[in-house]
């Protein structure tokens, strides 16, 4: 470690309260102070992952204290590893679950839910999640400049939670991201840096900045902290349903990681009492272009062989994913699947879910809704399971994918006979028909 690094970390600022302990290596089990290190440097190189005090979170926590809390993540913050009373909340969290009936008809599943992060605050998407503990456990770590290398979503995120909080910003993003992606991360003002590479060649490079700059890397030295937000897209869905788990929840997969910390989430509020233990089958979402952990599912490995990427699908478009094998365990052990789609179908998805449920999501819930089409289709979701669809981002932001494959307005005179005469061609063309005998 460089001594500029070494300045930032303060000792591990736990209090009497703080329910989480230290790190501890998800391969080896050998544990770290709960600093700024992701990977198990003296043993194995293996992940490192939050260790809670899980009967001190039982005594703290109840159904009531945390419908009592703040309307936002954070009132789940004994699940989540800050030490801090004041985290950083700007309104995270809480985003509708929809009852999708008309979806659910227009699949053949009798109980579909969406839970909805296309509307998440304040960047539109669940990265608001991660991105709102990595930056508050850097506060509390002693961090002044924040970073990350983003497919998009994240580099928003941390930009705007940063302007915020009033760290310094700068991040890292592939130079040929759609431009409501990029726009939405200029706006807040960091330092942009757009690499001509692929996503993997830009955390490459990340790595590097990490180890030689004393910044805090949302996604790599506070990866342990970051993951851990995902667990509330968990414990949201299980509040939201009345304190009940679903039967199969379908989600997209780039690095694996927020996969399976949905799963760690409704395993945790089993283990507290929360919630009833009951079987949850865990299905992922891939773009073909992009699929390496739905290659090893249909080919029966065990290992992720890294692709090079090639879709639409920008945001999950991560071709050697860090938590993929954790991925490929939780499908498999659930009864799950995971599946991949084209890009066409990336974009019917897009427009089945804003057709059927006004739900204009991005391209990563274009893959996720396509490929919860495919699964029923193929009958691996029983019509009757209680199913829950991961909506992750907002269509706004990858309008280029829906260019030209939807419809245009009828343009006319301020005139009634204008309209009349726009009206006719219109229900000629069917578009208003096909529009009302839509179940
Ligand atoms: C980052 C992202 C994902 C997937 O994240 P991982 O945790 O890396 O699997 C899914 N959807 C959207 C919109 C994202 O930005
Ligand atoms: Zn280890």
């Amino acid at each position: 470690m460089t001594q500029a690094i070494e300045r930032t970390l303060e000792p591990k600022n736990l209090t009497s309260t703080s329910t989480f302990t230290a790190l501890r290596c998800k391969e080896c089990g050998e544990e770290y102070e709960a600093k700024a290190i992701h990977v198990c440097e003296d043993v194995c190189f293996g992940p490192l992952e939050v260790v809670y005090d899980y009967d001190k979170i039982r005594q703290q926590v109840t159904r009531e204290s945390i419908q009592s809390g703040p309307n936002s993540i954070w009132r789940y913050k004994q699940f989540l590893p800050v030490a801090t009373e004041n985290p950083i909340d700007v309104g995270t969290g809480m985003t509708p679950l929809l009852r999708a009936n008309r979806l659910a008809r227009r699949l053949g599943l009798n109980k579909l839910f969406i839970k909805n992060d296309a509307v998440n605050m304040p960047t539109l998407s669940f990265k608001d999640r991660v991105v709102s503990v990595a930056l508050t456990r850097a506060r509390e770590l002693g961090f002044s400049t924040v970073s990350c290398a983003s497919t998009g979503n994240l580099a928003n995120s941390t930009a705007a939670i940063a302007a915020h909080a009033g760290l310094d910003c700068c991040v890292f993003i592939p130079s040929d991201l759609e431009a409501g992606k990029v726009l939405g991360t200029l706006i807040y003002a960091p330092t942009v840096m757009a690499v001509h590479g692929n996503y993997d060649q830009v955390n490459r490079l990340c790595c590097e900045v990490a180890n030689t700059h004393g910044w805090g890397f949302v996604n790599i030295n506070l990866r342990p902290y970051y993951s851990e937000g995902s667990k509330t897209l968990g414990f949201e869905v299980a509040e939201q349903l009345g304190w009940q788990l679903p039967d199969h929840i379908v989600a997209p997969l780039a690095s694996g990681s927020l996969f399976g910390k949905i799963h760690k989430g409704f395993n945790e509020f089993v283990k507290v009492g929360l919630v009833d233990e009951k079987p949850v089958r865990f299905s992922g979402a891939q773009a073909e272009g992009c699929s390496p952990i739905a290659q090893a599912f249909k080919e029966g490995r065990d290992f992720v062989t890294p692709v090079k990427p090639n879709t639409i699908a920008k945001s999950i478009a991560i071709g050697n994913p860090a938590d993929g094998v954790y991925a490929l365990e939780i499908a498999r052990k659930t009864n799950g699947n995971i599946e991949s789609v084209t890009d066409a179908e990336i974009i019917d998805g897009m427009k089945l879910l804003a057709e059927t449920e006004g739900i204009f999501t991005e391209t990563a819930g274009g893959t996720t809704i396509a490929v919860l089409k495919k699964l029923v289709e193929a009958g691996k979701i029983d019509p009757d399971e209680t199913t829950v669809a991961y909506i992750t981002g907002n269509g706004l932001k990858t309008q280029e994918a829906v260019q030209g494959y939807i419809g245009e307005p009828l343009t006319i005179d301020p005139k009634l006979d204008s309209f009349e005469r726009a009206l006719e061609r219109a229900q000629t063309l069917g578009r208003l028909e096909w529009q009302q005998t839509m179940v």
